[in-house]
């Protein structure tokens, strides 16, 4: 959790996070986060993702405009240990901003990335919860799994359309 002090509380008090993800997928909670932004800007690493979002949507019968939406994207270093992305929401202005951890991206494989980004914009966008439920496998039946449940998830290109029918369905 991020510890703040009195003088840096000036600069949290309009936003409040959502949801976060782990890199080791193992926390997501409730926080303040630290820079408010005033434009609705994607990080040209991570453009590519968001266009694949609404592009996955599209074929899935939702329509999807992130700009629109006013969600940006952000590669930044989270300064809280293990956390690889966030959605926060501006509570005055409605505006968006999905946050991803740039050693986590600069690690991360294609896959991973794209997970990374499409488990917030599930957050911001689609505005869903966390789902932890396992099938039999013990496989997590959805991306938008918490991390401290105890489903294991695998994204591969083999489950990949399965967890992305998931995902917006
Ligand atoms: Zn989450």
């Amino acid at each position: 959790m991020l510890t703040s002090t009195t003088t840096k509380n000036i600069f949290f008090q309009n936003y409040i996070l959502i949801f976060v993800v782990s890199l080791g997928l193992s926390s997501c909670a409730k926080e303040e986060l630290t820079s408010v932004q005033n434009a609705t800007v994607v990080d040209n690493d991570l453009q590519i993702y968001f266009s694949l979002f609404e592009e996955e949507g599209k074929i899935r019968g939702v329509t999807i405009n992130l700009t629109a939406a006013n969600i940006s994207g952000e590669l930044v270093e989270i300064r809280q240990a293990n956390i690889a992305g966030q959605c926060s929401v501006n509570t005055g202005t409605g505006r968006k901003v999905v946050r991803i951890d740039a050693t986590y991206w600069a690690n991360a494989s294609a896959l991973e990335r794209e997970f990374v980004i499409f488990h917030e914009l599930g957050h911001c966008f689609l505005e869903r919860t966390h789902v932890d439920a396992r099938d039999i496998r013990g496989s997590c039946e959805s991306m938008m799994h918490s991390g401290v449940g105890d489903c294991q998830f695998r994204y591969t290109l083999a489950s990949r359309t399965a967890y992305l029918d998931e995902l917006f369905n």
